[in-house]
């Protein structure tokens, strides 16, 4: 996919012009996210991997073949940030998510390896909650095996199972295997066309 870097902004009123579908892609820092983006689009450098993580406290554009964007939101639950950083996170994202026009799902990316963590619980609730459209990808599962892949997947459905009605949609993923990646390109293929 063709792809290129637009804008980076603190803001949702810097974002570019909501007249476009937009996906934004979430989750923990070191999920995975930009290795994720660039072996989705086939652009290693796209997205930059491995930032000081916590850091990058922007909302990144990117136009893919100049149809759709691709957005890049900083991650979050990250142990060395201080409170006052998280909090404008917080704010920052939450905006977005709930005032952005063009904003036709949010993926929201969970490390398939761990347990299910409260912090990502939370935020799938936050997007729940808001009834606002997103899907799970799960990311890293070449450090699994289908055995345990599919122990990981039951975690999160029995827990998740508690607070909805059904399990919501979800993709598995690695970016290093390149795994579950065209699935989820027809998902936002799909979406663009309706
Ligand atoms: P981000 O902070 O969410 O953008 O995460 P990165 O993309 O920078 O990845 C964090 C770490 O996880 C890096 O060391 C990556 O090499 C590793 N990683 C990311 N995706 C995969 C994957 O699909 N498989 C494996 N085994 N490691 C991955």
């Amino acid at each position: 996919m063709e792809a290129k870097f637009v804008k980076s902004s603190t803001t949702l009123e810097q974002c570019p012009p909501a007249n476009k579908p937009e996906y934004a892609f979430i989750g923990r820092s070191n999920v995975g996210k930009s290795s994720l983006i660039n072996a989705l689009v086939g652009q290693k450098g796209l997205a930059k991997t491995s930032q000081t993580p916590g850091k990058t406290q922007h909302i990144n554009h990117f136009l893919v073949e100049n149809t759709w964007y691709l957005v890049d939101l900083p991650g979050y639950g990250y142990a060395k940030v201080s409170q006052k950083e998280r909090e404008h996170w917080e704010k920052m994202i939450k905006n977005y998510l709930l005032k952005r026009e063009n904003l036709l799902c949010t993926l929201a990316l969970i490390d398939l390896r761990l347990p299910p963590q409260a912090n990502d619980i939370e935020f799938l609730l936050w997007l729940g909650q808001n009834t606002l459209p997103f899907v799970i990808v799960f990311t890293k599962a070449d450090k699994l095996s289908h055995l345990q892949q599919a122990k990981q997947e039951n975690l999160y459905k029995e827990e998740l199972l508690q607070y909805f009605e059904t399990f919501p949609r979800y993709f598995v993923t690695s970016a290093e295997k390149k795994q579950g990646l065209e699935e989820l390109k027809l998902f936002l293929y799909e979406l663009n066309q309706n």
